[in-house]
């Protein structure tokens, strides 16, 4: 994808009522740090155009990123913060809950998985999650440069175990460093924009 256009178009919060919008959307989730915006700005081919977690007290928002008034990339607020409070994660719940049941336009949702590591019980509720709302994630497992090549098909193994995925499901190992994935990320997009 050729990246001509591109606005940070939306921001919804736990108050906001979602955009109707036309064009068709393609989100992604995954726990706080695990490399979300760093994916989307490889994405974008954008050093820094969407929100890192480096900002202290970062928002729970979903924002909608519009691409060369194609599609959009719905960045998802990411979850698993250990000082959320119990009120803040039920915000957190209803507004991804209003969103991936509200949406007219969403095609795929993308979850990411640090794949250094097994995955969390967060990170298995939010799959199960998706997947009771309809929806079939494809996993991205990132941070792919911190491994060794030894250890890659190893590590996708016990992410997909972790999950407990369904078969057939797409694992692709990504690096926001060395931008390896990147291409086969941006091909699945274009896939799923057709519905
Ligand atoms: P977010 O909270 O999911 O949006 O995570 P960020 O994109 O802000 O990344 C969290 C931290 O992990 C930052 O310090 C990033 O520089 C680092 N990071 C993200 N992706 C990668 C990656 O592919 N490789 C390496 N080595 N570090 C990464």
């Amino acid at each position: 994808m050729v990246i001509k256009n591109l606005e940070l178009e939306t921001v919804c919060g736990i108050t906001s009522k979602l955009p109707d919008n036309e064009l068709p959307e393609i989100a992604f989730a995954g726990k706080s740090n695990v490399g979300k915006s760093s994916l989307i700005n490889a994405l974008m081919n954008r050093k820094s155009f969407a929100r890192t977690s480096a900002t202290p007290g970062k928002t729970q928002t979903i924002n909608f990123y519009n691409i060369n008034k194609e599609l959009y990339l719905v960045d998802l607020p990411g979850y698993g913060y250990a000082k959320v409070s119990p009120k803040e994660k039920e915000q957190w719940g209803k507004l991804i809950e209003r969103y991936l049941h509200g949406s007219k336009q969403l095609r795929a949702v993308f979850l990411l998985i640090d794949m250094r590591h097994a995955p969390s019980a967060n990170d298995k509720m939010m799959y199960d999650w998706v997947v009771s709302q309809g929806y079939n994630p494809i996993i991205i497992a990132t941070k792919l440069d911190k491994l060794k090549r030894s250890q890659i098909q190893k590590n996708v193994k016990i992410v997909k175990d972790g999950l407990g995925l369904i078969p057939g499901t797409k694992v692709i190992p990504f690096s926001a460093v060395t931008k390896q994935g990147r291409d086969e990320i941006w091909k699945l997009v274009e896939e799923n924009l057709l519905g």
